[in-house]
């Protein structure tokens, strides 16, 4: 009999000592499983039926779900009987009437619509409705990437899905209407918004620092430089006082920044000297002109080596440190570590690819009937190049190296003009493709507005004040 009634304590004391633990679990494991599940209040839903534009606001709020489903734990698992506790009443009772209920499904790896939808419990009438809704359904499958979302909507009443929207990115958004197993689509495109924004600045540590502490995204700051690489030499010719301004597009989605546009002028002083740029489309092909309207390409690039410092300029007398004696240097020497990429200055077909004494591993490039660029102690060639092959300005022929009479890595550039030697640092690049004829006045009007903007942009600096 005593034994009974400890044994009877004893319990009742245990179920004391566990009830509050056990009701700690059940309120810090999220009760609902799979992915996040959204219902919404039916006044909210009334918004959907409507246009396009909407759309934004219609998109519930995500809740990133706390717990995989393979991790979820139910209520069963935790009530075990010793831990006689139950709540009260059921955590998740079946709602008698089901009520509009959204779900957004973030696309993984390796998901597709069938294997969504199949853990959405949606049944294959919906899927293939979807599927077999035209252009739209058949592209689905293949437009589906990580990332993107699915926003799914179970109808009022039944729970059957009614809607299917795939946000493809951020401005297009394809919409399936699902009734009585086939879909209606809708292809929803959101209005980017194009404001203009200026930014200047002047130099005082680096494009890139100053840029940024003008306001630029890191993206536009390299594209200005890009504008200016056929007159400016960034890692070489820049200086403490240059002066950079930017006329660009700024692009909004429902006016809110979604990112940087295109550059519609810019304009960059360089130890005093003005170079500006206008963007101009031309039959066609968009490209940045200077106020003459001659393209701010060069038939030549300034150096056929990037991240390299000259440790040689082009004189008329020199002493040759291996030769040790003195004698002119008809060209550019770039010293760069062996195995940096060697790029043509221009377009142009191989006119010679080999080993000399002096030369090392040597090209030349022949530029139209005129021009030669001579590219030299070249550790080895761009594999496959071959004599009379045609190369673009800007590609990789070969590989600084030291073979021939050289004490070190570097490039030894020359420019030649009707075989004669000229200095490519100081000699006058010819432009390419000016505009012409009745463009120009087309031109003129695009940038007559631009340029004045980048004049009062200036303004201020060229006063004096901050
Ligand atoms: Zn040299």
């Amino acid at each position: 009999m005593k034994s009974l009634y400890n044994k009877i304590i004893l319990l009742l004391f245990l179920a004391f000592l566990l009830a509050p633990l056990a009701f700690w679990q059940i309120t810090n494991f999220p009760t609902k499983t799979g992915p996040v599940e959204i219902t919404i209040e039916p006044k909210t839903i009334t918004a959907i039926e409507e246009p396009a534009e909407e759309l934004p606001a219609l998109i519930p709020p995500i809740i990133e779900p706390t717990v995989t489903p393979e991790e979820t734990i139910t209520l069963e698992e935790l009530a075990s009987p010793e831990e006689t506790v139950t709540p009260e009443e059921p955590a998740q009772a079946e709602p008698a009437f089901i009520e509009e209920r959204w779900v957004i499904h973030e696309v993984k790896p390796g998901d597709t619509l069938s294997t969504i939808f199949s853990s959405q419990e949606i049944g294959t009438t919906a899927l293939y409705a979807v599927i077999n809704s035209g252009k739209e359904g058949k592209q689905i499958e293949r437009t589906l990437k990580p990332g993107q979302k699915l926003l799914l909507r179970f109808k009022e009443g039944t729970g059957e899905l009614d809607l299917l929207i795939h946000e493809v990115n951020l401005v297009k958004s394809v919409q399936f209407d699902i009734n009585a197993g086939s879909a209606i689509t809708t292809v929803l495109e959101k209005d980017v918004e194009k404001r203009i924004v200026t930014a200047s600045g002047t130099i005082t540590s680096s494009l890139f620092l100053d840029g940024q502490k003008a306001g630029l995204s890191d993206r536009t700051i390299v594209e200005m430089a890009g504008l200016f690489n056929f007159d400016i030499d960034f890692a070489r010719e820049i200086q403490p006082g240059d002066y950079f301004s930017v006329i660009y597009e700024a692009k909004y989605i429902d006016g809110e920044f979604f990112g940087n546009g295109s550059i519609l002028a810019a304009e960059f002083i360089n130890t005093g000297k003005s170079f500006r740029v206008v963007r101009f489309e031309r039959d066609g092909a968009v490209d940045y002109y200077n106020e003459k309207g001659q393209s701010r390409k060069k038939t030549f690039t300034r150096t056929p080596v990037n991240f390299a410092r000259i440790s040689s300029k082009f004189t008329k007398s020199r002493y040759h440190p291996v030769l040790k004696r003195w004698r002119s240097h008809k060209g550019v020497d770039y010293a760069a570590k062996t195995g940096t990429p060697v790029l043509a200055t221009g377009n142009g077909s191989v006119k010679i690819i080999q080993k000399q004494r002096g030369y090392g591993k040597v090209i030349y490039l022949q530029h139209g009937k005129k021009y030669t660029t001579v590219y030299a102690h070249l550790s080895r060639f761009k594999s496959g190049l071959k004599k009379g092959h045609k190369v673009k300005q800007g590609e990789v022929i070969g590989y600084v190296g030291s073979t021939g009479l050289a004490t070190g890595p570097h490039l030894h550039y020359e420019f030649r003009i009707n075989d004669k030697h000229v200095d490519p640092l100081s000699h006058k690049l010819p432009a390419a493709d000016p505009i012409k004829g009745d463009k120009m006045a087309q031109f003129k009007k695009v940038a007559a507005p631009l340029l004045q903007q980048l004049d009062q942009l200036k303004a201020p600096v060229i006063a004096g004040q901050p």
